[in-house]
């Protein structure tokens, strides 16, 4: 195809504006348009007209079904098809797709999880139309169906997803960002602030055949045992490298996908690990971004299978090298249509940028514990602090130059790079900030990135609602502190600047402990992080108790975001799901070790035993000592592991993560001693240099 022609097929499968304009009336158009700008309720009149104008679109492009599409706290999305097919009287049928439809549907919510929300109310529960994100076509093999994005949540009122937060956060930030606006003289009549969010993507491939033969990856999405290779990332030599032809098909082929979906695919390169790869986009609108970064996870998996591939997203599929991340873009459009994350060239865009610096140091620093549990998962808790991964910690990383600023501004002393001196809010301009300068330190779990923050801790399988919505509350706390103190202290009869100078001033002075602009990997940061007093929660059940605290609560309370109730319940399906994950782990690291590789074990021990003494009776006496050792070895390994299977079925049953995860980890210890030892052909399962290198 033809670039240009290929251009053409961009959004093809999405109701996108311009196909609302030609499909609907210029009055429903408008009304819709407000209804997404606004983010007001919509007229049921307009609903039927928009639904009629969807269903024929959609019938248009070979559609059959239609479901809302939604993001219950399993992790996943949710759909449940319907037909557009009603009977008529006359033994015929007619398509039908009602406003009422498009607006609400009434999935059976039983079996989804809530977290003891459902014990006191109805098994019923609601998804609701966001017309915010635009509704799409998904393709199958011999038809397609129209997906509506939709909120989840109980009869009740209370959210059952991860959109309703998020979607409830953005408004609370807009407002609260609007309000700031003001103070800097910036119309905001019907206009809002809205955040911006691009993830980029990290994934592994590997071979299907491979992945077939490793139920460790198939049930666990992670590999339970296996040796590293002896090459895999000491050289740097895969991190931009040439992409292998059967790789690039598969990008060509997923970039060609992600498109016609209207998800603005951008980057993609060859990551650090080999087999390891990225899938950047361009920025959107938060929650479209969301929505976008869930579906390029199920469109990686889907045309990897095409491509004879299985897609990893699991944090760490191989121990010892690199795990995978989302890297979670953010910054925040202004009122102005500005991003206010950018440094400015005169002094009122730079008071405007150092305002939001210094919320979100406020934002982090207060809240450093509830961002770290939004990232707490069984499979992040491999890689946060290993490898290449930020470590539980939570710090900001603002580069040399704002640093300096920020120290300068708490201080009120002279920038040095500076000729007029004094950093004054308002009246003087911030020294020049090179962009590509403040991205240098790949170590940090909160980075600012020239324009926008990068937080690194995500998981590569997770939903990004979670940890967006955390930001979007805590940087709109901040600044309703802000805001409040401004509005006093112009109350008092003060001078803006002067005001916005001191509060700035304070910010910094009491939070400044959260900045930390050096190598977050060693353990001398370890160390002085405890020093400050950051919480440093290194696995998921301690991380979790976050969503509880009297902060959390007093925080999402205040802002309408979740009650005690709704942040209760997803704390137990959050440590349920992780419970969960590790017995699972358990079972599957016994079952392959006990029925896969201990037999294979036991028949090498034989063959070997064979081989020494038929080598003896056939040479006599001679020197068999190397031999011999690597047979008691191999019998000791195997004793070992025995032990520790039997140990390990014990201990499934006690329900203690900390503790089956250490037996778990003897076993894994014993299991690839024996690989190291055995016979390549008698190993009973695919090797890391296989499914790392063979592609
Ligand atoms: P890198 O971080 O690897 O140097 P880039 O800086 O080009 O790469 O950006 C990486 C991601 O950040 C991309 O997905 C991009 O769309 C996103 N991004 C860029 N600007 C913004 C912004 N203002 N808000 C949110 N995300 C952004
Ligand atoms: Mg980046």
């Amino acid at each position: 195809m033809e670039t240009k022609e290929l251009a053409k097929t961009y959004a093809e499968n999405v109701f996108t504006i311009k196909t609302m304009r030609n499909y609907l009336s210029k009055n429903a158009y408008q009304a819709l348009m407000a209804t997404i700008i606004n983010r007001t309720s919509i007229d049921p009149v307009i609903a039927d007209e928009v639904a009629d104008a969807m269903k024929t679109w959609a019938l248009a492009k070979g559609a059959t079904h239609f479901t809302h599409w939604f993001q219950p706290l399993t992790g996943a999305t949710a759909e449940k098809h319907d037909s557009f097919i009603e009977p008529d009287r006359e033994g015929e049928c007619i398509m039908v797709f009602s406003g009422k439809e498009l607006i609400q549907g009434e999935p059976d919510a039983s079996s989804f999880p809530s977290g003891g929300l459902r014990a006191t109310f109805e098994a019923r529960g609601y998804t609701a139309w966001d017309p915010t994100s635009p509704a799409f076509i998904k393709e199958g093999e011999q038809g397609a169906t129209l997906c509506i994005p939709t909120v989840f949540c109980a009869y009740s009122g209370e959210s059952l997803d991860e959109k309703t937060p998020l979607l409830k956060s953005m408004d609370v930030l807009s407002k609260q960002v609007c309000r700031l606006a003001k103070h800097f003289g910036i119309k905001t009549k019907d206009k809002r602030a809205y955040p911006t969010m691009g993830a980029e993507q990290e994934y592994f491939l590997v071979d299907r055949e491979f992945y077939d033969t490793r139920r460790d990856l198939l049930q666990t999405g992670r590999t339970l045992f296996g040796i590293q290779p002896s090459k895999h990332q000491q050289m740097d030599d895969h991190y931009f490298g040439a992409i292998k032809p059967r790789v690039m098909a598969f990008m060509e082929d997923l970039d060609r996908r992600l498109w016609k979906l209207g998800i603005p695919a951008k980057t993609r390169h060859n990551e650090v690990c080999p087999a390891q790869f990225e899938v950047a986009p361009v920025f959107e609108e938060l929650n479209l971004g969301i929505d976008h970064n869930m579906l390029t996870m199920e469109i990686l998996r889907n045309t990897a299978e095409d491509h004879g591939f299985a897609c990893l997203l699991h944090e760490k599929p191989y121990a010892g090298v690199n795990g995978s991340g989302k890297h979670n873009n953010w910054s925040v459009v202004g009122p102005d249509g500005k991003n206010w994350l950018t440094p400015g060239d005169n002094p009122h865009e730079n008071a405007k940028f150092l305002t939001m610096i210094c919320a979100l140091i406020m934002a982090i620093d207060k809240h450093a514990a509830l961002l770290r549990a939004t990232v707490a998962s069984a499979g992040n808790d491999h890689r946060l602090g290993a490898n290449e991964a930020p470590p539980a910690i939570i710090s900001i990383f603002l580069g040399e130059q704002l640093y300096d600023v920020i120290q300068h501004l708490a201080a009120g002393t002279p920038v040095t790079s500076k000729k007029n001196g004094v950093i004054e809010i308002g009246v003087s301009s911030l020294p020049h900030l090179p962009k590509d300068a403040t991205d240098r330190n790949r170590t940090s779990p909160f980075a600012f990135t020239g324009n926008k923050f990068e937080f690194r801790a995500v998981g590569s399988s997770q939903n990004c609602s979670q940890p967006n919505t955390v930001l979007n509350t805590i940087v709109a706390e901040a600044l309703d502190d802000i805001c409040t103190k401004i509005e006093s202290g112009i109350q008092k009869g003060k001078k803006f600047n002067d005001v916005l100078q001191t509060v700035l001033k304070n910010i910094v002075k009491k939070h400044k402990r959260i900045l930390f602009d050096g190598d977050n990997y060693t353990d001398i940061w370890k160390k002085e992080a405890e020093k400050r007093g950051l919480p440093n929660l290194v696995t998921t059940p301690v991380a979790l108790k976050a969503y509880t605290t009297r902060e959390t609560v007093n925080l999402f309370g205040k802002y309408g975001i979740l009650s005690e109730r709704e942040l209760n319940s997803r704390y137990n399906i959050y440590l349920e799901k992780y419970e969960a994950q590790i017995v699972i782990e358990a079972i599957c690291a016994r079952k392959i070790a006990k029925n896969l590789i201990i037999p294979a074990a036991f028949r090498y021990q034989a063959e070997l035993a064979e081989a020494i003494s038929m080598t003896r009776s056939v040479l006599g006496r001679i020197n068999q000592t190397e031999s011999k050792k690597l047979l008691t070895a191999i019998s000791a390994d195997l004793e070992t592991a025995l032990k520790t299977i039997t140990e390990l079925e014990k201990v499934t049953k006690t329900n203690k993560p900390a503790r089956i995860i250490a037996v778990q980890n003897r076993l894994r210890t014993a299991i690839d001693a024996l690989e190291s030892r055995m016979d390549r052909n008698t190993w009973p399962l695919p090797s890391y240099t296989e499914m790392m290198f063979v592609m």
